[in-house]
């Protein structure tokens, strides 16, 4: 399978691109499609990097919009929960579906997911043609006593996406230090070890979390995780707002990747702003999410984008804390190679990019990256490649209508819509 793109501006120059199965094997000026190939004319089109999205509940989708205003632990147990408890694969799968199709037209290429159903969620991955890590949430509520139990289903998650392909990535996923044992957490810390895999827990989401940790363990949260041998390279920690100065010490000296999540944060109010000047200085890998549709509510990581620089702009009375170019490298990966997306555009660089579209009004005239970044919405993406496939061109996507009925049947099911 081979593809070419003409006409395309790559840093103000008009460039062609050609790319054989999943890798890009010419990238300049003078290169030319060749017989068999499908072409792209990109003129008026500038190519980019795709983004990649640190931190999802992908199948939220499903309940978008439900009970949104609420406070946390009242939205979580009226709401939420109850959906959940009638969650079947099916349900994921659409759902899923619905948040790559989201996250194809905004331009991401890969997300960290956490949720019920791993296999079907690796299905709707591999059916959409992104790349995604996925890990089942592991909860056992505190009660080691269901350690073991827990043990066996994340044994049981972990055959199953094992067969998922190649875009899909098995992950451990332990929820919380709030709703996950001590003894779950050392068994996943010795798995994750042993079978080198990553992990992906949330850490540091609120205030509570700090003084119940301080209680039950005499320790914050991050020291807990490190003595329990859970603050490693292989690690990514999901919010980080409340870690203080000393536990950013700790994780970068662990090597542990943070995945801030600043319009999720904002809209549950955690009160708090994740310190990024602290935890670069510290040396941290960083890297941007969304979280879930129901805590965001979109999956459009632009606005993400334009959130976290915003937001560390003004915390630090600063407009020079977060240039755009600095919130664009964050959103493309490349303040977190342990994400595992590369978002160079060279010989042998896994065929993963954007078109967007550099004559939009939005994007016109001025810098590309600080209008993607201050201006743009993911609407000004128009073509995702993603390991060489084109997911969408001209902003259409093959199955969409497909994939929004499945959603909206499911939703119904649950109750969700009437
Ligand atoms: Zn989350």
């Amino acid at each position: 399978v081979s593809l070419a793109v003409r006409n395309a501006a790559l840093d103000g120059d008009a460039i062609g691109l050609r790319v054989e199965d999943d890798r890009i094997t010419a990238i300049g000026s003078g290169v030319e499609p060749e017989s068999g190939d499908e072409v792209i004319d990109a003129a008026g089109m500038a190519v980019v990097p795709g983004l990649v999205n640190g931190h999802t509940h992908a199948a939220m989708t499903l309940m978008r919009g439900y009970g949104g205003d609420l406070p946390l632990m009242q939205w979580l147990q009226d709401k939420i929960f109850p959906v959940e408890a009638k969650l079947t694969a099916d349900d994921v799968y659409w759902g899923t579906r619905l948040a790559c199709v989201e996250m194809i037209r905004s331009g991401t290429v890969r997300f960290w997911d956490m949720y019920w159903q791993p296999e079907a969620v690796a299905r709707a991955v591999q059916d959409a043609g992104i790349r995604a890590s996925v890990a089942l949430p592991l909860v056992d509520g505190l009660d080691a006593g269901k350690s073991d139990a827990l043990r066996a289903a994340a044994e049981r998650s972990l055959d199953a996406l094992a067969d998922a392909g190649p875009r899909v990535t098995p992950t451990l996923g332990p929820h919380s230090i709030y709703l996950v044992s001590e003894k779950s957490l050392h068994w996943i810390a010795e798995m994750s070890s042993e079978r080198d895999l990553r992990v992906h827990i949330h850490l540091s989401e609120t205030e509570g979390e700090i003084h119940d940790c301080l209680t039950a363990h005499g320790v914050r949260p991050a020291p807990y995780l490190d003595r329990i041998g859970l603050l490693t390279p292989r690690t990514h920690l999901a919010h980080g707002v409340w870690l203080d100065d000393d536990e950013l010490e700790l994780v970068g000296a662990r090597g542990s990747t943070i995945v801030t999540n600043p319009v999720s944060n904002l809209k549950l109010a955690v009160g708090r702003v994740f310190s990024y000047a602290k935890a670069r200085a510290h040396g941290i890998p960083v890297g941007l999410g969304t979280d879930g549709a129901s805590s965001n509510n979109s999956l459009d990581l632009f606005q993400d984008m334009k959130h976290l620089a915003l937001v560390q702009k003004h915390v630090e009375r600063n407009p020079a804390a977060m240039p755009a170019t600095e919130a664009w490298a964050v959103a493309t990966g490349q303040r977190a190679p342990a994400l595992g997306q590369s978002a160079r555009l060279g010989v042998g660089e896994p065929a993963d990019f954007l078109l967007v579209q550099s004559d939009a009004p939005e994007l016109t005239p001025g810098d590309l990256t600080a209008n993607l970044v201050y201006a743009a919405a993911g609407s000004v993406v128009d073509t995702t490649v993603v390991a060489g496939r084109v997911l969408m061109r001209g902003s259409e996507i093959g199955d969409e209508n497909e994939v929004r009925d499945g959603a909206i049947a499911s939703a119904r099911r649950l109750g969700v819509i009437a």
